[in-house]
């Protein structure tokens, strides 16, 4: 049996840095085990990448981003800034040095060996979810739902059923069929006529992630749980009484153990305590536009897999969120409107009875992109410093599934198998 190596008794207070999906998973799964948590966050909640998301929670899709197609995106991306894969072509050595790690993980063998990493949370993560969702303080749920993978070239499908069954061959279930042009309009009447072949896949549920995450952050409060907003963490300092969490402009917040879930800026408060495995903020762009007249609107989301484009109904509201790209730069770089303005030119010949120029909540967020595709969860080599986050694609989907086995950990000092591959100091 595996321990861990800082565990002498289990933490009665955490505090985590970061009111993301990750973060505030922590919370909820460590209050589930009886810990007091505090959360700081320096913006608001789900202020970070958890909001302008897709959120799909699609567990049997989960799968590596380093696979062998995306070397063919990176090359055409040198030179087209309008393509899916974006990589500004500028002077950053460390971005270069995260680049040629990542491509030499684009091989078949390393995406089954990550795949092989993946699968064990993905295996746990509606069941995470459903954990989550039997707190009657949470006031939303998923959605359940079909989801259509659409094509306007035949051949185009061919790639994502050959990913099927290598997803297959992981071990994941995943349940799917082939649709032809009578289904696909029923089952979205917004996709273009022009679009002749879908894949349905069932079994796989999506949310409003914004309206989730503040919903999970009213969760914690409720079960006695602080989430404090505008509290920038900028040190730990460990001392007799535990760890001293330094926050810009007001005073220390004392606690046993401090998990750091801070997203795409994980590197600025973990590289200190032991976390070598570099991350970059793969950012990706979205925005919404009104639901289509009664009749057509989108009930449940639909995937250009060709045009890497995701559209996702947006519980709550009349609205659907459009979304892509994966961009290469730092984190807090300003978003550029010319990602946003390629998605609708690459959405508009794909929909209809969508006014793609009626744009609202035009979005950029970093993805916790790791170099080797797994996240990074557990200690570091600071005594009650953890880490949690590293998601990348699929944080929403995984972060509570990571977030019950951490806390597990945490609270008992045996290391769950499925976290052995997601040491944070590998
Ligand atoms: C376009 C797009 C579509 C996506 N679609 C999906 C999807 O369909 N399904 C899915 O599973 N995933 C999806 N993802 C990925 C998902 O959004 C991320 O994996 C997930 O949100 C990561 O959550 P997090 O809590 O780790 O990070 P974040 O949500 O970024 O949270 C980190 C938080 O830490 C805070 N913070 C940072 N530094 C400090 C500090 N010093 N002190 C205090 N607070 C700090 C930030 O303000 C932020 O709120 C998508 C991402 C993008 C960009």
């Amino acid at each position: 049996m595996a321990t861990s190596p800082h565990h002498g008794h289990a933490p009665e207070h955490v505090i985590i840095v970061g009111a993301g999906m990750v973060g505030l998973s922590t919370a909820w799964f460590l209050q589930q085990r009886g810990v007091q948590v505090t959360v700081l966050e320096r913006s608001t909640v789900a202020a970070g990448s958890s909001w302008g998301n897709a959120g799909w929670i699609t567990p049997a899709m989960a799968i590596p981003l380093a696979e062998p197609a995306v070397l063919r995106y990176g090359l055409k991306s040198l030179l087209d800034p309008s393509a899916p894969l974006h990589v500004p072509v500028r002077v950053d050595p460390q971005l270069w040095k995260f680049l040629l790690g990542f491509t030499a993980r684009c091989t078949g063998g390393m995406w089954r060996k990550t795949m092989a990493g993946l699968v064990p949370l993905n295996v746990q993560a509606l069941d995470a979810y459903d954990e989550l969702e039997s707190d009657e303080g949470l006031s939303t749920r998923l959605a359940s739902g079909p989801i259509l993978a659409a094509f306007r070239e035949d051949e185009h499908a061919d790639g994502l059923l050959r990913e099927f069954e290598q997803i297959r061959e992981a071990g994941l279930e995943l349940e799917f069929s082939d649709v032809g042009a009578a289904e696909i309009h029923e089952l979205a009447p917004v996709v273009a006529p022009s679009v002749s072949r879908g894949i349905r896949i069932d079994g796989q549920k999506f949310m409003n992630p914004g309206q989730y995450v503040e919903a999970l952050a009213e969760a914690v409060r409720a079960r006695g749980g602080e989430v404090r907003e505008g509290a920038e963490v900028q040190l730990l300092r460990h001392g007799q009484g535990g760890i001293s969490v330094e926050v810009v402009g007001s005073a220390p917040v004392q606690g046993d153990a401090v998990v750091l879930s801070t997203g795409a800026w994980l590197p600025d408060l973990a590289k200190p305590y032991g976390v070598r495995t570099s991350l970059r903020a793969g950012r990706g762009y979205s925005f919404s536009v009104d639901q289509p007249a009664e009749g057509m609107r989108v009930a449940n989301p639909v995937y250009f897999p060709y045009e890497r484009i995701v559209c996702t109904p947006l519980e709550g509201t009349n609205q659907i969120r459009m979304g892509g790209t994966m961009e290469f730069r730092r984190a807090d770089e300003p978003l550029d409107v010319k990602r946003i303005e390629s998605i609708a030119t690459n959405a508009a010949p794909l929909v209809q009875g969508l006014d793609l120029a009626d744009r609202h909540d035009e979005w950029v967020g970093g993805r916790p992109v790791t170099v080797d595709g797994l996240p990074l969860v557990g200690p570091t080599d600071a005594p009650g410093v953890w880490v949690h986050g590293g998601h990348g694609m699929w944080g929403m989907c995984q972060g509570p599934a990571t977030a019950r086995l951490l806390a597990e950990e945490m609270t008992t000092g045996v290391v769950p198998a499925a976290l052995r591959p997601l040491r944070p100091t590998r």
